[in-house]
């Protein structure tokens, strides 16, 4: 019962993804010879048309991705992958957390070798095409290789005790597993931007008197405690800029990309970080971690009932073995099954951000001039070839930001 609602999904799933990508490719393509009205004389028809084709390149790897996972995700489980694996781990380790351990690295390394085409196709032929990517292949794998030591310092205690309270705190192992990660996500939050990002990036003290005194006045005027406004070399990776802020308490800093620097004037710079003010004022940071705490509760109390169901296991082709602890099976199988019932809210997601997005253009509406965020967007626009036409039911269902026209016309309201 349990496999048929599964393959259901999965196909419903697909079919969605496939039509509403190629609806996203017809709309662009039907609209590349024709830049809107909002933007003529800002946006020339090469970029726009620029932006049409990155667009359907995406678009295009993205698809093929979902395929390729899809078929992944079957091989693991009905095909009985999973099941091997497990039944190997049983083999070579004793030790019920180590055996565990394993398990789960087995399919972290099985999934993400079946990412890594998909990667070093994007950032070596799709981004480096459209001139984005200043990524060189020995920073890439430096990268990789730091990225796999961080997630074996901190995903490896993470995992082993929420296996150990699985094991060993009876029906209440979901309360635990649920601080445990909680109090996780506040410990990567502290050390993001003093221990995580700089292992990754330059961070150095903007130094131009003129935007920091505007930046200064800024915070002032909106009631900001800021303690720290840096530049990060994000050149070093993309020619992709981007501005936010990050950490809490004293370490609360603002951090811009020094592409977005060297594109933007001073009202302009102003303008974009009105806008992620406008995010801290009405607490949306804070609202969405709430909201991801609670969900993740959710996700624990379900995890904690379907891990009790033989049928859990065995509709998902695992057998699971008596006489010792198969919780590493049911955080794998809830994991990878997951995404494929998840995938039915991202329109309520995606609208709830977008909602958010508009309150913070309005709020760097008020506190600056709306010309100087329509010029940044327009400039951020072309410069990262975001579609200016998107297809209004992709965009609704997926996007995390308005459509570029309407963000316009929005703040445009506000400038006369
Ligand atoms: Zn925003």
């Amino acid at each position: 019962m349990f496999t048929s609602l599964f393959i259901a999904f999965l196909i419903a799933d697909i079919v969605v993804r496939g039509w509403m990508s190629l609806r996203q490719i017809r709309y662009v393509k039907q609209h590349r010879d024709q830049v809107p009205a909002e933007f003529s004389g800002r946006i020339g028809l090469s970029s726009h048309q620029r932006a049409a084709d990155y667009t359907h390149a995406k678009i295009q790897i993205s698809l093929l991705e979902s395929c390729v996972e899809a078929v992944v995700l079957v091989a693991l489980t009905l095909l009985g992958g999973l099941q091997m694996l497990d039944v190997q781990a049983g083999h070579w380790i004793s030790n019920d957390i180590v055996r565990q351990l394993v398990l789960i690295g087995m399919v972290l390394l099985i999934v993400s070798l079946v990412g890594l085409p998909f990667t070093l196709w994007r950032k070596f032929r799709l981004e480096a095409r459209f001139g984005f990517n200043r990524v060189t292949p020995a920073l890439f794998w430096a990268d990789t290789v730091k990225a796999v030591l961080l997630l074996l310092v901190l995903g490896v205690p993470l995992a082993a005790l929420v296996l150990w309270v699985m094991g060993s705190t009876g029906p209440a192992w979901v309360w635990w597993a649920w601080l445990i990660w909680v109090a996780f996500n506040f410990l990567v939050l502290w050390l993001f931007p003093t221990v995580i990002a700089p292992l990754f990036n330059k961070f150095t003290p903007l130094d131009n008197p003129e935007v920091t005194e505007r930046i200064l006045a800024l915070t002032r005027r909106c009631g900001f405690p800021l303690h720290g406004l840096f530049v990060m070399d994000g050149s070093k990776r993309s020619a992709h800029g981007n501005a936010y802020f990050t950490g809490f308490g004293k370490a609360r800093r603002i951090v811009f990309f020094d592409t977005l620097l060297a594109r933007l004037n001073t009202d302009e710079i102003e303008a974009v970080l009105a806008h992620e003010l406008g995010h801290f004022k009405y607490k949306h940071v804070f609202k969405r971690m709430a909201v991801s705490f609670v969900l993740a509760l959710v996700f624990f109390i379900v995890l904690g009932w379907l891990s009790q169901k033989v049928w859990f296991y065995t509709e998902l082709g695992v057998v699971p073995q008596l006489g010792r602890p198969n919780d590493a099976l049911a955080l794998i199988l809830f994991f990878l099954a997951m995404p494929i019932f998840t995938f039915w809210v991202t329109p309520l997601a995606a609208w709830l951000s977008r909602r958010d997005e508009f309150a913070a253009d309005n709020y760097a509406a008020r506190q600056c001039s709306p010309d100087a965020l329509i010029s940044a967007l327009v400039k951020l626009y072309d410069d990262n070839a975001a579609t200016l036409t998107p297809d209004p039911l992709h965009s609704a269902y997926y996007d995390s930001h308005p459509p570029a026209t309407i963000r316009i016309q929005n703040l445009k309201k506000h400038a006369s």
